[in-house]
């Protein structure tokens, strides 16, 4: 498949989990990718490494998200290794994916680990795509790593959740906007997906089988679940699509 031949896409947190498999996906449709990493410059380059054994084109780049100045070092690394692949400038897709957990309950959170759960997954993507914004091409895509916890109650993540329903209301606010210039704005939400962020939940069998148990399939998520449906929001075919929050739960708790 070609769909996406010509494109150029950003994957942040394209290292590893569920970015590594949207960016692997990406450049198996043609499209050129950046993988961005926050710490984990070793992760990236497999990335990068088997994008290209399969026949792909990649390049990684480096930025902490989270921490002032964050979207203006993440986009100086993008531009200066985009020209050293060869890649020109500009953007058509860009993933903002990278986030982080957040547990605690109302009672627990403190005040530090709720701007740090923000600063990750809502402040960071609101400044990314600020500044990408000129960077990205007419007709071009933004899509944004949400979760199923804004529709499904998680009080024992409250912080997380919050963020996540930040990133659900920029989307949908930036849709109105950006229509304009051809540019679709969608959140994919996914469920309960095996990754290094749940290692510790889902080492506990009993939690692992309640997790598959309130999915409709009464299985975990795998990451390519999510990327495939990200790949559908970054394609021609959902030209007509904006403002959505897909839901990506495996069906979890309808
Ligand atoms: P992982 O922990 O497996 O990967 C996180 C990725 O984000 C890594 O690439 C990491 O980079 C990057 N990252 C994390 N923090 C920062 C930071 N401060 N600065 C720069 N990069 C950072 O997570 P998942 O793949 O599971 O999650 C990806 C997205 O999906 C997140 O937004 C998450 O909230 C969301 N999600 C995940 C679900 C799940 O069950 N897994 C369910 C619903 C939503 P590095 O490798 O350098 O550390």
């Amino acid at each position: 498949m070609s769909r996406l031949a010509g494109k150029t896409a950003l994957v942040t947190g394209g290292s590893r989990g569920i970015g590594k498999g949207i960016a692997l996906r990406l450049a198996s449709e043609g499209a050129l990718v950046g993988v961005h990493y926050g710490s984990n410059e070793a992760a990236a380059e497999q990335t990068v490494a088997e994008i290209e054994a399969a026949g792909g084109a990649a390049f990684a780049l480096g930025a902490e998200l989270g921490v002032p100045g964050d979207a203006a070092a993440l986009w100086a690394a993008f531009d200066d290794a985009l020209a050293a692949h060869g890649g020109g400038s500009g953007l058509d897709i860009l993933v903002n994916n990278a986030g982080i957990a957040a547990p605690g309950s109302i009672e627990e959170v403190t005040e530090a680990e709720y701007d740090r759960v923000f600063a990750v997954n809502a402040k960071a993507p609101f400044f990314l795509i600020q500044q990408g914004l000129p960077r990205l091409r007419d007709g071009g895509r933004i899509i944004n790593v949400s979760s199923g916890v804004t529709r499904i109650a998680f009080p024992a993540i409250v912080a997380y959740s919050a963020s996540k329903g930040a990133i659900d209301v920029l989307t949908r606010t930036l849709a109105q906007q950006l229509g304009a210039r051809g540019v679709t704005v969608n959140a994919v939400a996914p469920g309960m997906v095996e990754t290094d962020i749940n290692t510790e939940m889902l080492a506990d069998e009993a939690a692992r089988a309640q997790f598959a148990a309130s999915s409709a399939f009464n299985r975990i998520g795998a990451v390519a679940d999510v990327a495939d449906a990200v790949a559908f929001l970054a394609s021609d075919d959902a030209r007509w699509v904006t403002g959505q929050v897909l839901d990506a739960t495996g069906g979890a708790h309808l």
